[in-house]
């Protein structure tokens, strides 16, 4: 079991880290409030130093390091992650609330990341170019090169600390870039055992930086920094439009909330269905960005839906998430329970109904299901980022499709369906980033292009898409007559 006594983490600048003693935030056991450690949030004037460090070994080491030792490096990361895959897992339990089951699933997906990236860095390919295509362009030829850009900001949430991460660094190494990074202050830890592991692996000093705290005051200076060349950032839409506000002329990818709509028509599999939404509404107590949260259920099977899925959620074992046993935690503060109570309680006021759940007890929030909703209650149109799923009934494949666009976000969707012609019709005319056929909108491998429409962001990660993403294609011309 970890010992949590000593936890004190500061940032980490050109491989030292820094920590200012009169200077802490503390960092809470989201299931019982306990201090689990501190963080020495980074001065504003540490957030150049980063990038000034990053920059310098950008351009003395990492764009020179060949693949195969930028590939060595992260599967070696990998390997070390998998041995340690428990301490890991424990810490993620701890600093996140997360169930241990997930947690260890978490570091899995992050193993995986690793390798997917060790893969990748040795698979940058350009192309060649036919120049006498054009006229005048006999005897010559042209190449292209995808080269790193250099220094990366990245800026994650708490609600996959490890494996968020993971998606910006790894394929940043991958590439040869260096990064400065800006993980969550409520789930710092996670970052710091993950620095040490690629340290350990033998990634350069000061390629990778770290600047804990909060964003307020370190996020615009880094963003904002002439040498940082792209911004990767996942986090709430509030705090990702600004971002691209502030840096309107740099690359940024944007990993922002959405609130995913699942169909379920008469002639699925109505128990596998139920199976999937009982686990894709409520892992993580619903504090997924792709979590399911308005699910459309054809009118003749919604009764007994809603039965199923209750029943379902009433095997679902709250508790400690550090205990084998528990399958359902704590939201990651008490303030996030509070507001999440209060959208179901402006709810039921509206005239929803509860079919199971609804109370809060500290930070935990029931698994809820509720029924009589409008399209107009926060519950079904804004993010709700809680264990709380909406059940809407419909009539025709048109009309749920309607429904199912009728949002600000576009991030993930299900569809659920014995019909294939219906069940690719449904898919191409959802406008989201991605569909699921027969599972839930929450499903994601770390490989496949992932990233919203609509509110729901701007660009895809997924190692290959990433590392299209953190390199710039470089055209060289030849000539080949004297
Ligand atoms: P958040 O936006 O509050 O925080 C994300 C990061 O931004 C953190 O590092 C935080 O310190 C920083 N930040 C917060 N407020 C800031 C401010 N005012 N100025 C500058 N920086 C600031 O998000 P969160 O609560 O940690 O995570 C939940 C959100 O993340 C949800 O909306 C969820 O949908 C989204 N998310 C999206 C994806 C995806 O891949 N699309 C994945 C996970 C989470």
């Amino acid at each position: 079991m970890l010992q949590t006594e000593t936890l004190h983490a500061g940032s980490y600048i050109g491989g030292e880290e820094i920590k200012y003693n009169h200077r802490n935030l503390k960092v809470l056991n989201p299931y019982n409030q306990e201090v689990i450690g501190k963080i020495s949030p980074a001065l504003v004037d540490d957030v150049e130093k980063a990038i000034l460090n990053a920059d310098k070994v950008f351009h003395e080491t990492m764009k020179h390091m060949p693949a195969y030792e930028r590939s060595e490096i992260l599967r070696k990361t990998a390997d070390l992650l998998e041995k340690r895959a428990q301490k890991f897992a424990e810490m993620l339990s701890l600093e996140a609330g997360k169930p241990i089951q997930e947690s260890r699933g978490e570091v899995t997906r992050a193993v995986q990341v690793l390798r997917f990236a060790s893969e990748g860095a040795k698979s940058i390919y350009g192309e060649q170019i036919s120049l006498d295509s054009a006229i005048g362009g006999e005897n010559q030829m042209g190449v292209t090169k995808r080269i790193p850009l250099g220094v990366i900001a990245a800026i994650t949430p708490f609600n996959f600390p490890l494996n968020l991460v993971l998606h910006k660094v790894a394929p940043a190494i991958a590439t040869g870039n260096t990064v400065v990074l800006k993980p969550a202050e409520k789930t710092p830890f996670s970052s710091v055992l993950l620095y040490q592991l690629l340290e350990e692996a033998g990634l350069p000093k000061g390629a990778l930086n770290i600047l804990m705290g909060p964003g307020q005051e370190l996020v615009e200076p880094l963003v904002t920094h002439p040498k940082v060349r792209k911004v990767t950032f996942t986090g709430s839409g509030k705090v990702g439009w600004m971002i691209k506000e502030m840096a309107p002329r740099k690359r940024v990818t944007l990993e922002l909330g959405s609130n995913a709509p699942n169909i379920i028509f008469a002639d699925a599999d109505v128990e596998q269905a139920t199976q999937a939404i009982a686990m894709g509404g409520y892992t993580f107590a619903g504090q997924a960005c792709v979590s399911a949260q308005r699910v459309y259920v054809e009118r003749s099977i919604h009764d007994a839906f809603v039965k199923r899925l209750v029943t379902e959620l009433q095997k679902l074992k709250t508790g400690n998430p550090l205990d084998e046993g528990t399958s359902f935690g704590p939201m990651i503060t008490e303030d996030a329970a509070i507001r999440a109570e209060s959208w179901i309680n402006e709810a039921v006021g509206q005239g929803a109904k509860v079919a199971i759940g609804g109370k809060r007890d500290g930070a935990v929030v029931e698994p809820t299901v509720i029924t009589d909703v409008d399209p107009d209650m926060k519950v079904v149109c804004a993010e709700v980022f809680a264990p709380i799923v909406s059940i809407l009934p419909f009539e025709t494949e048109e009309e749920v499709i309607a429904s199912a666009n009728d949002s600000e976000f576009g991030l993930h969707a299900g569809v659920f369906t014995k019909d294939i012609y219906r069940a690719f019709r449904v898919a191409d005319a959802i406008d989201t980033g991605g569909v699921w056929i027969n599972e839930v909108s929450v499903r994601r491998y770390d490989h496949i292009p992932y990233g919203g429409v609509k509110n729901s962001g701007i660009g895809k990660e997924g190692i290959k898409y990433a590392i299209d993403d953190m390199t710039a294609i470089k055209f060289i011309g030849i000539n080949l007559k004297s």
